[in-house]
């Protein structure tokens, strides 16, 4: 698959506000945060979408949905949040790197534009 920004930042190449990494996964702040807590959890392994995942990938996707709730604790979301996998055109994904967004600190509101 083609190289995405979130490549250049697994291997080290630009900088990210990295808060959480391990194995298989890397945890950063969104350059463009859309609350006052916004960061992205995305697997080492460049999958490009959600459309991607098969069932190979199932663990992979639970871990990364168990680390982005770890992380919803540390940072003290105790009202709640939000987790967000953007897939594809209509979904509004832009970087063509699976990735979840944890989004807190603000209501959300809903439904989503
Ligand atoms: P999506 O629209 O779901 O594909 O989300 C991609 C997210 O990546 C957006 O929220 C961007 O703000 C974020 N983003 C893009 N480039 C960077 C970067 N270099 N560091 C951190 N976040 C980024």
């Amino acid at each position: 698959m083609a190289d995405t920004i979130f490549g250049k930042i697994i291997r080290r190449e630009i900088p990210a506000d990295i808060v959480y990494e391990d194995d298989d996964c890397l945890a950063f702040h969104d350059i463009t945060p859309q609350a006052p807590t916004h960061l992205l959890v995305i697997p080492k392994q460049s999958i490009p979408s959600l459309a991607a995942v098969t069932d190979a990938d199932s663990h992979l996707l639970g871990h990364l949905v168990r680390v982005a709730t770890r992380l919803a604790a540390e940072q003290g979301l105790e009202a709640g949040y939000r987790l967000v996998v953007n897939c594809g055109t209509d979904g509004g994904q832009t970087v063509d790197h699976l990735h979840v967004h944890l989004l807190g600190g603000r209501h959300l509101g809903w439904p989503p534009g």
